[in-house]
C-alpha cells in the first residue's frame, strides 16, 4: 500500500466533513517513502477512525495534520495531529478500550460509541503494527500508527 497516496485521497474525501467544521486537513510525506505491507482497506478503515476524532474533537478553524514518514525497524509511520480539547492523562491508557469515553458531557454531545479507537487498534495490530496516542489537555492530540515495510 502506498499509504500517502491513500492517505491523501481519504482527506480528499472527508474534506467536506471537516468543512463544515471550520476544519482543515493537510497531509505531508516525505519522498522516496517505502510502500506499507498492508491491506489497503484495513489502514484506510485506520485512518477514516483517526481523522473522525481528529475532526470531531477540533475546534472550528483548527488544522488537522497527517504525516506519513518513515518510521523505526523498517516501518511506515501515520501521524494524525490534532489541536483539540486532548485527553487528561489519567484516562489517556484507557482510551482504547472497547466502549471507553473520556467524559460522559462531552461524549453525548458528539455521538459515537467509544469503538473507533479500540478498532483501529486491532486492525493495526493485526498487522503486526503499532498504534499509540499522545496528548495534551488543551493543546492536542496526536495518533500514530505504525506498519510494516513492505
Ligand atoms: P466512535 O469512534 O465509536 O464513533 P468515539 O469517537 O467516542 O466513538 P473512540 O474513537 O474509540 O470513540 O475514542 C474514545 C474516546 O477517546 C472518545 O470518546 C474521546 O473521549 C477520546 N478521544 C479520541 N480521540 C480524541 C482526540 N483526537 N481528541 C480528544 N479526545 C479524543
Ligand atoms: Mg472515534
Amino acid at each position: 500500500v502506498d499509504v500517502a497516496r491513500l492517505a491523501q485521497l481519504i482527506v480528499e474525501r472527508l474534506a467536506p466533513q471537516a468543512d463544515t467544521r471550520g476544519v482543515t486537513l493537510r497531509v505531508e510525506s516525505v519522498p522516496g517513502l517505502p510502500l506499507a505491507w498492508a491491506d489497503s482497506d484495513r489502514v484506510e478503515q485506520v485512518l477514516l477512525n483517526l481523522l473522525d476524532n481528529a475532526i470531531k474533537y477540533s475546534p472550528p478553524e483548527a488544522t488537522v495534520d497527517v504525516a506519513v514518514l518513515v518510521g523505526p525497524e523498517q516501518t511506515v509511520l501515520v501521524q494524525v495531529r490534532d489541536r483539540g480539547i486532548g485527553i487528561p492523562p489519567e484516562v489517556l491508557p484507557r482510551i482504547g478500550e472497547r466502549f471507553y469515553r473520556a467524559d460522559k458531557a462531552r461524549a453525548r454531545a458528539h455521538g459515537g460509541s467509544g469503538l473507533g479507537l479500540a478498532i483501529a487498534q486491532a486492525l493495526v495490530e493485526a498487522h503486526s503494527g503499532k498504534l499509540w496516542l499522545e496528548s495534551h489537555e488543551g493543546e492536542g492530540t496526536t495518533a500514530q500508527f505504525t506498519l510494516p515495510e513492505a
